[in-house]
């Protein structure tokens, strides 16, 4: 809308402001620009800023309503716009969207601070907690009150005020911390490629000498094949190159990033952040950041934590000396005179697999169309929670996406599901939810639009779109978080849906994985693409029997990372910190096998550096599939995958709950006692030793 300058107001003009009337009231994404985000943002946040003002200053004494309700009810406009705005970040970004993001994110980070540290609007807080039994409240109105209250605490909002401006510095240090660090790595991979021409290819199959070869071209160099230190093809090359020498030098550059000793080196980084981190711990009245993290996770401790990580350790280090043996073994078979080493063994590791199981990719694939498995996605929640999925024409942000309306049994309308599954150069890599519209009761009766967005290969048009086993897993895992979204059935927006702590949120979506291989619907739904051919017995039985194979490798690889990063978050100290020598000597203490090295290395590990939604919190992964194994065995010990009386317990205390209840409370009222780790150990093959 620029050049205009007349003075109508900015809703005639910006669809981001206006009221959304069309089907399912989703936002006319047509007629938003880029141009709209900015003016949008600036007007709802000065609007959210001017709500927060008036119920911090409202001269009647607080009460639940004039304050709790009234913060719940506010913002809503902010909310719209950023829903909208970081959809499209994620699914659907240009370089115009990605500018306006550097712009608007460290907005968003100062308008949250500005509301966290109030302390006016906090002392109405904490008055209302103070005397919460004698207010009348109903449950859900108590946990609102009680989230609020501890969040405020959380981010500093009971603190003096040059404690409160330290942790404002900590925090817009942290913020920029952060991002040097992601691009720090992204320049490193960036940087590295390992051209190589058609001899040395030996070893890799078709798809993997494609993906090298269109790799090449995109850098300027057509004819050659290059690897990339993307885990994609890094990890293709490992698996199936026989040229050791070229294994070992694309494994080194690939441990090696941001610890390359330039201008992108991210130890000193590291060190700053996890000094800042233990500062703000410290100022908050916890002994370490780890204490600070879980306090607010289901876990509690970082001594919780690390007794789920202990337990699996030792057993994974077993499974994974004897996996090492059998690999030695092939090489010695094969004529080898070396130590396996570790830019040996995802290779070998392909080769005992093949060789065990007889089990090849490209027989699998043709068995699993993409359009198959989200009917067999829906097919486990008709089953689970009765739910119906209709397909729907909706205007969208993309003619890849696609909208299904989600009914009850009765017809009733449940919420809006849009799958948008293809990779494209304009969507990040990975697979989420997200959520352009969360329910809630508390205006109305607002029912959600929920979002599944993969990278699945586009096929060739008339070509139907296959997916890998890996692929079919993340589809379930991406559906279950859409279930924890569309089930939800609170009537506070703050507890809605998936706004649980993050070592609870995986349940639903790791939990729902396993309806992906029940018979019921494998063998349904598993169809060749070309003869409609159910997938054959053995071939279904060889599948399901490599679930286990090479899992004290993957146990171990993760869950040294797990322990490395609770210690290095425990530190009571850390100016100076020599990060190399960190994890060289942490990693000696927990006896890491050498032949393996961490997922992620410390100068690398975005989930802790790279805005650090999970530092001190990689646990996390384990701890939810303690739950997600305990949680399936109680279908298996009611002798069916989808009995009727476990599903509902399921659907009222995990997937429609929200954050009602404390995760250990909500897990319990489902299961009937805490979580076991006997079925997580099974489902990792974790109980017998042998390779
Ligand atoms: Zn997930």
């Amino acid at each position: 809308m620029g050049g205009m300058n007349h003075t109508s107001s900015a809703s005639d003009t910006n669809p981001l402001l206006a009221a959304w009337t069309g089907p399912f009231e989703l936002p006319p994404f047509a007629s938003i620009k880029p141009g709209h985000y900015r003016p949008a943002f600036d007007r709802t946040l000065a609007a959210h800023r001017a709500e927060i003002e008036a119920i911090a200053a409202d001269p009647a004494a607080p009460t639940f309503d004039n304050t709790v309700a009234a913060l719940e009810r506010s913002g809503r406009e902010v909310d719209k716009v950023a829903n909208v705005f970081f959809v499209l970040t994620g699914a659907d970004t240009s370089d115009e969207i990605e500018a306006i993001e550097r712009d608007i994110s460290p907005l968003l980070a100062r308008h949250n601070n500005a509301l966290y540290l109030n302390r006016p609007l906090y002392a109405r807080i904490a008055d209302l907690y103070g005397r919460r039994e004698t207010l009348g409240l109903d449950a859900e109105q108590a946990r609102v009150l009680e989230r609020y209250y501890t969040r405020f605490v959380r981010a500093g909002a009971a603190l003096e005020k040059p404690a409160q401006d330290r942790l404002a510095t900590i925090n817009e240090r942290l913020a920029s911390l952060g991002t040097q660090f992601g691009q720090n790595v992204l320049a490193d991979e960036k940087s590295f490629v390992m051209l190589l021409d058609e001899g040395d290819l030996t070893g890799l199959p078709d798809f993997a000498r494609a993906a090298a070869r269109a790799a090449a071209e995109e850098r300027g160099q057509p004819g050659k094949y290059a690897i990339t230190l993307a885990r994609s093809s890094v990890e293709t090359f490992l698996q199936f190159s026989s040229r050791r020498d070229l294994r070992e030098k694309v494994f080194q550059a690939w441990i090696r990033r941001g610890e390359t000793g330039g201008t992108t080196d991210n130890r000193a980084v590291i060190a700053e952040m996890v000094a800042l981190r233990g500062e703000r711990a410290k100022l908050l009245g916890f002994a370490s950041f780890a204490d600070y993290r879980l306090d607010d996770q289901m876990a509690k401790t970082p001594a919780a934590a690390r007794e789920l990580l202990d337990e699996v350790w030792g057993r994974a280090c077993a499974r994974a000396a004897a996996e090492k043996d059998a690999l030695q073994a092939l090489i010695a078979k094969e004529g080898g005179n070396f130590a396996l080493a570790p830019h040996d063994w995802r290779y070998y590791a392909e080769k005992l697999r093949k060789a065990k199981f007889d089990l090849d990719e490209a027989e699998v694939k043709p068995y699993l169309q993409l359009d198959e498995m989200i009917e067999a996605a829906f097919e486990a929640a008709r089953r689970l929670f009765g739910l119906r999925f209709t397909p729907v024409a909706a205007p969208l942000y993309h003619p890849d996406a696609r909208a299904w309306e989600v009914t009850d049994a009765h017809g009733g309308h449940v919420a809006l599901f849009i799958g948008d599954y293809f990779a494209r150069s304009s969507k990040h890599s990975g697979a989420w939810m997200t959520s352009l519209r969360d329910q809630e009761k508390l205006s109305a009766d607002v029912r959600p639009i929920v979002l599944n967005v993969c990278n699945f290969s586009k096929p060739a048009a008339g070509e139907p779109a296959l997916l890998s086993f890996d692929d079919a897993r993340t589809l379930f895992h991406e559906f279950g978080h859409g279930l924890h979204g569309m089930l939800s059935n609170v009537t506070y927006p703050l507890l809605a849906g998936t706004a649980v702590p993050s070592d609870f949120v995986e349940l639903p979506s790791q939990l729902y994985e396993h309806w992906l291989e029940v018979p019921q619907i494998l063998e349904r739904y598993a169809r060749h693409a070309g003869t409609g051919q159910p997938m054959p017995k053995p071939l279904l039985d060889r599948l399901l029997a490599t679930r286990t194979f090479n899992q004290g490798f993957a146990t171990v690889e993760y869950t040294a990372c797990a322990l490395v990063d609770l210690d290095l978050h425990t530190l009571s100290d850390a100016n100076g910190l020599d990060v190399t020598e960190y994890e060289r000597r942490d990693l000696e203490r927990i006896a890491m096998p050498p032949e393996i090295v961490m997922r992620h290395r410390l100068p690398h590990f975005q989930h802790l550096f790279s805005g650090g939604g999970y530092a001190a919190g990689y646990y996390s992964y384990m701890w939810s599939e303690v739950l997600d194994a305990d949680a399936f065995a109680a279908f298996e010990e009611a002798g069916d995958a989808f009995d009727p009386a476990t599903a509902k317990r399921l659907r009222d205390y995990i997937y429609s709950a929200g954050n009602l209840r404390e995760p250990k409370a909500a897990y319990e009222a489902f299961r009937g006692r805490m979580p076991k780790v006997d079925a997580l150990l099974r489902k990792r093959g974790l109980t017998e030793v042998r390779g």
